[in-house]
């Protein structure tokens, strides 16, 4: 299965990527958290990305799509994959077909979560994510069981520095302006799934299960 998770900031994509990749046992390709990974180790890749990720902007095209290709082109991606936050201009769009078109695959759908700009700037800033395995939690909407730790393993929760409520309307401002207009073109492709994100978790997964599942 290769899918695209779109939406917003905040939709949610990440928190049912963790459960899909799961249930379908495919890689998770988050361009956001390649990049977090990146500062963390301090690489140039990092450096690079954080400049922009401070200000809510995206990082450039030449860089996101390099390392999106690189990872495509690694051998678990064979048996699918589930791209989260990427693409998110048209030209990564465009540079996502001509990847797919050598590699000879095709994606198989392109799931869109839908919710309200004053639900999406109350899930991010009350965000909190676990600084070694990367699971999100919300203060008010899902509460890790131990204050500050993370359920699965323990770890430390953070606020990701560009959850703060300016970066966050900044990001939805450049969401509105440069990835929105994605949703068109994959509806023009026929590819388009769309999920009212607006829901509980677990409803959330049980509509784009049932909706992938028409297809596979
Ligand atoms: P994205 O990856 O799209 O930026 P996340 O999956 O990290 O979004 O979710 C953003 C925040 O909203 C997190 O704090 C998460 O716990 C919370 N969240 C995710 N889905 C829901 C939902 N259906 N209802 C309420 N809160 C949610
Ligand atoms: P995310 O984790 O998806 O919320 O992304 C966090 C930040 O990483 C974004 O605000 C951008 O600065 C950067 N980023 C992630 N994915 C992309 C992408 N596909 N193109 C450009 N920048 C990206």
């Amino acid at each position: 299965m290769r899918v695209l998770l779109m939406g917003p900031p905040g939709a949610g994509k990440g928190t049912q990527a963790e459960k899909l990749v799961d249930r379908f046992n495919i890689p998770h390709i988050s361009t956001g958290d390649m990049f977090r990974s990146a500062i963390k180790e301090g690489t140039e890749l990092g450096k690079k990305a954080k400049e922009f990720m401070d200000q809510g902007k995206l990082v450039p095209d030449e860089v996101t799509i390099g390392i999106v290709k690189e990872r495509l082109e690694q051998s678990d991606c064979e048996k699918g994959f589930l791209l989260d936050g990427f693409p998110r201009t048209t030209a990564q769009a465009e540079a996502l077909d001509g990847i797919l078109a050598e590699l000879k695959i095709e994606l198989d759908a392109v799931v869109d979560i839908q919710v309200s700009r004053e639900k999406l700037l109350e899930r991010l800033t009350g965000r909190r994510v676990c600084k070694d395995c990367g699971s999100a939690y919300h203060v008010v909407f899902n509460p890790s069981e131990q204050d500050g730790k993370c359920n699965k393993c323990g770890g430390e929760l953070y606020q990701r520095s560009d959850d703060n409520e300016e970066t966050a309307a900044k990001r939805l401002d450049v969401y509105t302006e440069q990835t929105e207009p994605l949703i068109r073109y994959y509806q023009d492709q026929g590819k388009l799934i769309e999920i009212n994100g607006d829901q509980p978790m677990e409803a959330v997964l049980a509509d784009v299960v049932r909706l992938l599942g028409r297809d596979f």
